[in-house]
C-alpha cells in the first residue's frame, strides 16, 4: 500500500472540465466533506458528454486497441465512409499516438489491459445508484433488451468471439445468441435484413446530456458553484496550494486541481509528468424518430453503429475518427452512419434527423484512463476514458475523490496511473 500523502486532506479543490467525469469527481469530493469549484470553458456537457451512446454497458467495457480493430483499421483507412477513420497526413502526436496503439493492439496486452478493467466493471453500476440515491434525479435505466444485430451468422462470429475472450478473461457476461426472426420479436424495430443477433444481459443506458446535467445540478445544489468559460490556460503547483489561471485572468488558489479535461487533458497534464497522449477518437451522432422505440441500445456491431432510445427519438451514433477535436463536422460520416443503420431498422425516418452532433472521445494508446495523483501531490489526473467514460465516470470520481482525501491510491485504480 502507497504511503499516505503528507498533511491534511484538502478543503477546497478545483476541478477543471464539467464533463461526465469532472462533475462525477466534485460530486464524490463533496461526499467526503470536501469544498468543490467546476470551471469549464463551454459549460456542462460541452465535450463527449453530451452526444455519446450513453450505454453503461460494463459487460462490455474492454480496451480499444486489441488485434481485430487494428486490423479493420489498417484496412479502411483513408475511406471516409468507412467507420474508422485516419486522415492521410497526420500530425506528430497521432502518430505517437498510432504508433502506441499498434504496440498495444496484441492478444497478449489485450488481455493484461481487460485484467485493469475487470475490478472497474464489476462496480460500475452501483456507483450510479449511490449517485441516485444522494440525489442525483436523472435514472441509469435497466436494458429490457439490449441487442447485437447482424445481416449473417458468420459477421456474429466476431462478437462471439470477442465475447468468449471477455469471459475467458474473467469478466460476467450473460447473453442469448438468437435467429433474426428471434431478434424481431423482442425488438420489432429490427429490419428483415437482420439474420443473426446476439442478446446481451444486464446492461443499462441513459440520456448522457440529461445525466451530466442532473449531476451538475445536484452538484450546485451541494454548495459548489459551476463557473462556465473558464478557459483554463495555466496550473501551477506553488507549494502550499496550486494556482489556477483562466484566459480572462481570473487566478484562483486551491488546495488542489483535478484535470478532467477530456480529449483536451495533455494540454495541462503534461508539465506534471503525464506523458501518455490522449488523442481525439471522434463519433458522431444525431437522433430520429422511430415507429417502435426499441425497449434498450441497438447494436450493430459490423457497421459500427450504436443506437440508443432517448425518450421519444432513437439516438443513431459511431465512427472513429482520429482528427483533431476542433475539426468541423463532416457531413459525410453522418451520411455514412445514416446510409449504415438504414436496411437495419424498421420504421425509423433516417432523414429526419435532429440534433447532429460530433465530439471527441479521449483515446489513450494503451486503451486504459489515466486516473490519479500526478508528480505533484496536489494535481490529480481524471482523463483518457476513451470509449467508456460515461460508464466508468462515477466508479473514477468515487475512487478518485477517496485518492484525494486519503491520500492512498485504491487497488483498483493502480493499472491507471497517469505517471505510468
Ligand atoms: C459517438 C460516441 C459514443 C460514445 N458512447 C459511449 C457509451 O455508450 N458509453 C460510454 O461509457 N462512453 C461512450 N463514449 C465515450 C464518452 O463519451 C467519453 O469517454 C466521456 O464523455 C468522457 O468524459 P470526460 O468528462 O472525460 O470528457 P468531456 O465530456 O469531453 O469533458 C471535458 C470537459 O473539459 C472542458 N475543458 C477542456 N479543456 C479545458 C480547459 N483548458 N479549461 C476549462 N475547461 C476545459 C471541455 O469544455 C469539456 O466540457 C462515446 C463517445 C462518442 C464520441
Amino acid at each position: 500500500m502507497p504511503a499516505a500523502q503528507p498533511g491534511p486532506a484538502p478543503q477546497h479543490v478545483a476541478v477543471i472540465g464539467a464533463g461526465m467525469v469532472g462533475l462525477a469527481t466534485a460530486w464524490f469530493l463533496q461526499e467526503r466533506g470536501v469544498r468543490v469549484t467546476v470551471l469549464d470553458r463551454t459549460g456542462v456537457a460541452a465535450g463527449a458528454s453530451w452526444g455519446n451512446a450513453g450505454w453503461l454497458t460494463p459487460g462490455i467495457t474492454t480496451p480499444l486497441p486489441e488485434p481485430a480493430v487494428l486490423r479493420y483499421g489498417l484496412r479502411a483507412v483513408l475511406s471516409p465512409s468507412s467507420p474508422v477513420y485516419v486522415p492521410p497526413r497526420a500530425d506528430v502526436k497521432l502518430l505517437r499516438f498510432l504508433a502506441g496503439f499498434t504496440r498495444h493492439s496484441t492478444a497478449a496486452k489485450w488481455r493484461t489491459a481487460m485484467r485493469a478493467y475487470i475490478p472497474m466493471n464489476r462496480r460500475a453500476l452501483e456507483t450510479f445508484e449511490a449517485l441516485e440515491a444522494g440525489g442525483v434525479t436523472a435514472r441509469a435505466n435497466e436494458a429490457k433488451s439490449f441487442i447485437a444485430a447482424y445481416r449473417t451468422e458468420t459477421e456474429r462470429s466476431v462478437l462471439l468471439d470477442e465475447l468468449g475472450h471477455i469471459h475467458a478473461a474473467g469478466q460476467e457476461i450473460e447473453f442469448d445468441v438468437l435467429t433474426g426472426a428471434e431478434a424481431r420479436e423482442v425488438e420489432p424495430s429490427l429490419s428483415d435484413h437482420v439474420g443473426a443477433a446476439i442478446r446481451l444481459h444486464g446492461q443499462r443506458f441513459v440520456n448522457p446530456g440529461q445525466y451530466v446535467h442532473a449531476l451538475a445540478d445536484s452538484v450546485r445544489a451541494r454548495g459548489a458553484s459551476i463557473v462556465a468559460g473558464a478557459d483554463v490556460v495555466d496550473v501551477r503547483d506553488e507549494g502550499a496550494g496550486v494556482r489556477v489561471v483562466t484566459a480572462a485572468g481570473a487566478d484562483d488558489r486551491y488546495d488542489a486541481v483535478v484535470l478532467a479535461t477530456g480529449t483536451w487533458f495533455g494540454e495541462l497534464a503534461r508539465r506534471f509528468g503525464v506523458r501518455t497522449v490522449v488523442q481525439a477518437g471522434r463519433g458522431y451522432s444525431f437522433s430520429v424518430p422511430i415507429e417502435h422505440m426499441p425497449a434498450g441500445p441497438v447494436y450493430f456491431p459490423a457497421q459500427r453503429v450504436a443506437c440508443t432510445p432517448l425518450g421519444d427519438r432513437l439516438r443513431v451514433a459511431g465512427m472513429m475518427e482520429f482528427r483533431r477535436a476542433e475539426a468541423p463536422l463532416d457531413r459525410r460520416r453522418i451520411t455514412a452512419i445514416a446510409e449504415a443503420a438504414r436496411p437495419l431498422l424498421r420504421g425509423a425516418d433516417l432523414d429526419a434527423r435532429t440534433d447532429e452532433w460530433v465530439g471527441s472521445r479521449p483515446c489513450t494508446p494503451d486503451g486504459l484512463p489515466l486516473i490519479g495523483r500526478t508528480r505533484s501531490p496536489r494535481v490529480f489526473a481524471a482523463g483518457g476514458h476513451g470509449m467508456w467514460g460515461i460508464t466508468l465516470g462515477p466508479l473514477t470520481g468515487t475512487l478518485l475523490a477517496e485518492q484525494i482525501t486519503t491520500g492512498r491510491q485504491p487497488a483498483e485504480l493502480r493499472p491507471f496511473d497517469p505517471l505510468r
